[in-house]
């Protein structure tokens, strides 16, 4: 398979025989063979632990993917250190995206700073302008977005498969973590020494903006510190389209690493 064709072009045939492909190899074979199909390959990290497992992968086998990150300005200052940590470590550089100011001064007229509290619009907003938009900008023409989904991250992630074709960007979403669960990413990162957010070891297995971000309890689902006011079915940010598609009262514009 080689993308000579735009990927609104690639039948659900091609895609799924991607899936098939990337099913059988392991991380790096899974981000080597996208990065070798032809067309720009982008990895949104949000400097989590699977992002953080999937930024030492490209650095260490120096893989022609772009790292970017979206640079919300409500990121924890651990989260916002780890980023020029794991460019010096991997020698990489990961580039920047960030809100609009005009944006953000406008949703603070209408909703206040932190009106994402107050109702699910609100917060969809939110994430609209400190994710969305920045997103759209780094995913101007990419052909692949590589992302650190996986399947037992929640219910609405159960489905996540390798590949698959995100008609909203027109452009082929790559999850090459998608079978790992959280104790092999663990392991990994300590036979690895790879650098990982310190919030991780206070409770916060996924870790997005501070003041949307709880530690969890004993025995609660991984994400249930994200949005945490909010009923599951809403609890996705708008950056995965498939998620939202399965969270059906969520509105189409809202945000999530
Ligand atoms: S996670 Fe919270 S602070 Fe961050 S963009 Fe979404 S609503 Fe805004």
């Amino acid at each position: 398979m080689t993308i000579n064709t735009p990927p609104h072009a690639l039948s659900s045939h091609d895609v799924a025989s991607l899936d098939d492909t990337l099913a059988g190899l392991d991380l790096a074979g899974r981000l080597a063979c996208v990065a070798g199909l032809g067309g720009r390959v982008v990895f949104t990290t949000s400097l989590g632990i699977e992002d953080q497992v999937i930024t030492a992968a490209i650095g260490t086998h120096r893989l022609p993917v772009d790292v970017s990150t979206l640079e919300t300005g409500r990121l924890f200052p651990e989260t916002v250190n780890l980023i020029s940590e794991t460019e010096e470590r991997y020698d990489i550089k990961i580039k920047r995206f960030y809100p609009e100011q005009d944006d953000i001064d406008a949703y603070a007229a209408k909703f206040g700073l932190n009106g994402f509290y107050d109702s699910v619009e609100a917060r969809h907003a939110c994430c609209h302008v400190r994710k969305l938009v920045p997103l759209a900008k780094a995913l101007d023409g990419a052909s692949f977005w590589v992302t650190g989904l996986r399947r037992g991250q929640s219910g609405n992630r159960a489905t996540t498969p390798f590949a698959e074709f995100d008609a909203e960007r027109n452009l082929i979403k790559i999850n090459p973590l998608a079978d790992w669960d959280i104790d092999t990413i663990k392991a990994h990162v300590s036979v690895e020494n790879i650098p990982v957010n310190p919030l991780h070891g206070r409770g916060y297995p996924s870790i997005g903006c501070e003041p949307c971000t709880r530690s969890i309890k004993p025995g609660e689902p991984e994400r249930a510190g994200r949005w945490w006011w909010e009923n599951d079915e809403t609890r996705e940010c708008g950056l995965h389209v498939a998620d939202e598609r399965q969270a059906s009262t969520i509105p189409s514009a809202s945000p999530d690493n």
